[in-house]
């Protein structure tokens, strides 16, 4: 009989299946795999249609019980019911997060990660909403900020070089708000929108073409760091690129679908959070009795404009603190966007800077962009910047987070409520103020919007090959 596990993956052939023989996972892990059922139950009637070839999501079909509550979960948060048409899928994870016998899952990468580590130097860099998540595996209450702990576990699993992708999200702002300045100024038509969230952009190029032309150039925070670690990092430490192996650990699997796209370099695979449990539990990890560690310099700072990235609303302040900064010279004195915080789907805010009204749109469950759609195509209203996430809640919602087992606004508001905490303490609140983003400026990229900025943090519209 033949057998899997669902911890490792591993398929074998066993008269003794009291643990797994690949990485010792109790009995509770192992099951049948019988070829005919997997075979028949290739055949479902009302399962989502993942295909073999999606970079985000996979489906183990001798777990389904094509009870069809993912193709709800889609249709409730995405909006879609795409049926064969699997090009319209967004590689976005949240039917993982509702699958009850986790048949759904992201498409593996860390045990490849895992090995790859035994040859070449390890790279990762962590976003900002997995480090109020990853707790959750381990008993702590949604919310709980663990980066110390998180660090010393991905030092443990192998990484020599851990960061902090709240660099990246810094480097973020800095181009973005110096687009939307541009826009502003120069009165182009329509709102800029972000363009951090793959899943929106593929949304947009699928659902909604006409208004690609105004997404942001900017790529994402994953994909500037990325970036910046190829043509900066390895160039200073002396290392060729080929003898590394760079990780982004998120919360999300469409991801791992953008480091696939034309022009996005840098990153070589995306570890999610649900994966990370699995590699820790393979590798037996203690992460309640890790002690504290610190990010490696040189992306050790992040400001907290840069740590709220992972949840709703977050993008849209961030970049407004930088904007208003640019635009006016000064900081801005109210810095949290009570009207952009929070759990309600559509929200809007206005700030006046220097006597121009700039009128900001968020929306995260992407469902919801149908009901403003048309509000932003026939310019009822003159928004300038359009916040768009996939996920309910922002990123602290991806499909790649731990699952929720209950009230799950609640977990993910309470994931939120970490990051803003994190925010309101942190010394260092606007991301022009980052030591270590004032330091790539002076040091390699010179000022936001450069040429060499250009060449490697931006990206045209390209398509999605997924
Ligand atoms: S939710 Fe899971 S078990 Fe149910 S149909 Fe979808 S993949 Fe199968
Ligand atoms: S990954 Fe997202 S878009 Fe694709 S089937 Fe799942 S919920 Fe729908
Ligand atoms: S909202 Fe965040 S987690 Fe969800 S798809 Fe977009 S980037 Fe990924």
């Amino acid at each position: 009989m033949k057998y899997r596990c669902s911890v490792c993956n591993a398929i074998f052939i066993s008269k003794d299946v009291s643990s797994c023989p690949f990485c010792f996972s109790s009995k509770d892990f192992i099951y049948e795999v019988d070829k005919e059922v997997n075979e028949q139950k290739e055949v479902f009637l009302n399962a989502v249609k993942i295909s073999e070839d999606n970079y985000g999501v996979m489906r183990d079909n001798t777990k389904c019980i094509d009870c069809g509550i993912c193709r709800e979960t889609c249709n409730l948060m995405c909006g879609l019911d795409f049926k064969n048409d699997t090009s319209r899928c967004l590689a976005c994870g949240q039917c993982i997060t509702t699958c009850p016998t986790n048949a759904l899952r992201p498409k593996d990468s860390y045990l490849r990660v895992k090995e790859l580590l035994k040859n070449k130097i390890g790279i990762c860099y962590t976003s900002p909403a997995v480090r109020v998540s990853i707790g959750e595996n381990y008993g702590y209450e949604a919310g709980s900020f663990m980066q110390g702990k998180l660090v010393a576990l991905l030092k443990k699993l192998g990484f020599k070089y851990v960061f902090d992708t709240t660099f990246g999200a810094d480097l973020t702002v800095m181009e973005e708000a110096t687009e939307l300045v541009n826009h502003l100024k120069n009165g182009d038509s329509g709102p800029m929108f972000s363009s951090c969230c793959p899943a929106w952009v593929k949304y947009a190029q699928n659902e909604c073409p006409e208004l690609v032309q105004n997404i942001s150039t900017c790529k994402s925070p994953i994909a500037m760091q990325g970036a910046i670690i190829e043509k900066y990092f390895l160039p200073k430490i002396n290392v060729r690129k080929e003898d590394v192996v760079t990780v982004a650990i998120t919360p999300c699997t469409a991801k791992k679908m953008e480091i696939k796209l034309e022009g996005i370099f840098g990153t070589d695979e995306v570890v999610t959070v649900l994966e990370l449990a699995s590699w820790a539990k393979m590798d037996g990890i203690d992460f309640k009795n890790l002690a504290d560690e610190e990010y490696d310099n040189l992306f050790k700072e992040g400001s907290g404009a840069g740590v709220i990235f992972g949840m709703t609303g977050g993008v849209c302040e961030a970049t407004l603190r930088t904007t208003y900064h640019l635009m006016t010279g000064k900081d801005l004195e109210q810095l949290v966007f009570e009207d952009v915080r929070g759990l309600k789907n559509v929200k809007e805010a206005s700030i006046d800077i220097d006597g121009f009204k700039v009128n900001v749109l968020v929306v995260h469950k992407i469902k919801e962009l149908s009901k403003v759609i048309e509000k932003i195509k026939l310019r009822e209203k003159d928004y300038h910047f359009v916040e768009v996430m996939n996920c309910e809640g922002g990123c602290v919602g991806g499909g790649g987070q731990p699952k929720i087992f209950g009230d799950s606004l609640k977990v993910k508001e309470a994931r939120a409520k970490g990051l803003e905490k994190r925010d309101l303490n942190n010394k260092v609140r606007f991301s022009y103020d980052n030591p270590d983003i004032i330091r790539i400026y002076q040091e390699y990229l010179e000022y936001p919007g450069s040429n060499v900025a250009k060449e490697i943090l931006h990206k045209c519209q390209e398509s999605v090959k997924n």
